[in-house]
């Protein structure tokens, strides 16, 4: 890579934090002007109670006003049930809403999220699609209790259930969540890593979509294919090198560069990796819920220098 390049994306600006946060904690939202993309608080996922996340569609949109975002995305995994509505919350508090979506994919015996931007969601590919992506989940989870029954913890299927918001879309986190309440693990993470990642004996294989799938179901549907969190999955260099190339070669457009789930060195990787692929670079919090995650909706560092931001363009954009 051009050397001069490579240094300015060294200088990430981890501290220059776009919350839009005043000093009494209000929100202070400028209003949007596309002359500096880099200036825009752009938080472009997240996830509500129509999947894994503790707050309804109305409530992230009034959380995301007051900490100053000013370009939304809710994307739900596998589900596009709250867009309506979170559009409709986004508009009344004068936001620019982007209806989104986070694809469950299995690519090389991994699971993989791609994130669609922009999708269109009603009566589109993606929303027939994503009812098959969907259908094992309720199998899967019985079966995810019948393991951890083996190792002594009972009913954890209907534990589950009570912090579930949408009969189609129980996940690990509400897995998480039950056996928090019941004080078998400390915090979610702890969960994840003793009973819910591979290996662990509440893990049970899953086939999600194929990675091709995906990406032709976003652009079936209007939308924008971005590799969500990188930094995240458990595969090798060369293999993150195939992933870009396959993401790319299927239409593929960008990637997670600033995002609650990367470190400040995962931020210089991924920027880095996006200018050499030519990729667009992408922001967003991964938030889940106050209680659960770390980095709020809008508050994170902006794109490091050299990175093309996914909505240098979106002036023009007709939000589907
Ligand atoms: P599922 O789609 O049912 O496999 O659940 C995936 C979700 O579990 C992710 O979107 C995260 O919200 C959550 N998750 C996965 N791994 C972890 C982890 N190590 N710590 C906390 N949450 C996690
Ligand atoms: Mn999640
Ligand atoms: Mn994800
Ligand atoms: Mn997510």
């Amino acid at each position: 890579m051009n050397e001069s390049v490579g240094e300015k994306v060294a200088e990430v600006l981890s501290q220059q934090v776009i919350s839009n946060i005043s000093e009494a904690g209000a929100g202070v939202r400028p209003a949007l002007s596309w002359d500096d993309p880099y200036q825009i608080n752009a938080d472009l996922h997240c996830h509500s109670t129509v999947s894994d996340g503790t707050l309804s569609p109305e409530e992230l949109a009034a959380r995301a006003a007051a900490a100053g975002v000013q370009v939304w995305s809710l994307t739900d995994h596998d589900e596009v049930g709250g867009l309506a509505r979170a559009k409709a919350a986004a508009h009344a508090h004068g936001i620019l809403f982007i209806p989104g979506v986070e694809i469950s994919v299995t690519w090389a015996g991994k699971t993989l999220h791609i994130v669609g931007l922009n999708v269109k969601y009603e009566n589109s590919v993606l929303e027939k699609s994503l009812e098959q992506v969907r259908s094992g989940r309720l199998e899967r989870a019985k079966e995810m209790s019948r393991q951890l029954e083996k190792v002594g913890i009972d009913g954890v299927y209907e534990g589950a259930l009570k912090y579930v918001g949408n009969p189609n879309l129980i996940s690990r986190t509400h897995f998480a969540r039950c056996l928090v309440e019941r004080k078998i693990c400390s915090d979610i993470r702890d969960v994840f890593a003793r009973y819910l990642t591979p290996g662990k004996p509440g893990y049970v294989p899953h086939d999600w979509a194929s990675l091709r799938e995906s990406v032709e179901w976003i652009l079936a549907s209007d939308g924008i294919p971005v590799i969500a969190h990188p930094g995240r999955y458990d595969i090798n260099e060369l293999q993150m090198d195939e992933l870009i190339t396959q993401f790319k070669n299927l239409g593929g457009i960008g990637i997670e560069v600033v995002t609650g789930s990367h470190t400040i060195d995962q931020y210089t990787r991924y920027a880095r990796r996006a200018l050499v692929a030519g990729l667009k670079a992408s922001r967003g919090s991964d938030f889940h819920g106050p209680e659960e995650s770390r980095v709020n909706l809008g508050e994170l560092p902006r794109l490091p220098d050299g990175c093309v931001p996914i909505w240098d363009n979106w002036a023009q954009l007709q939000p589907n």
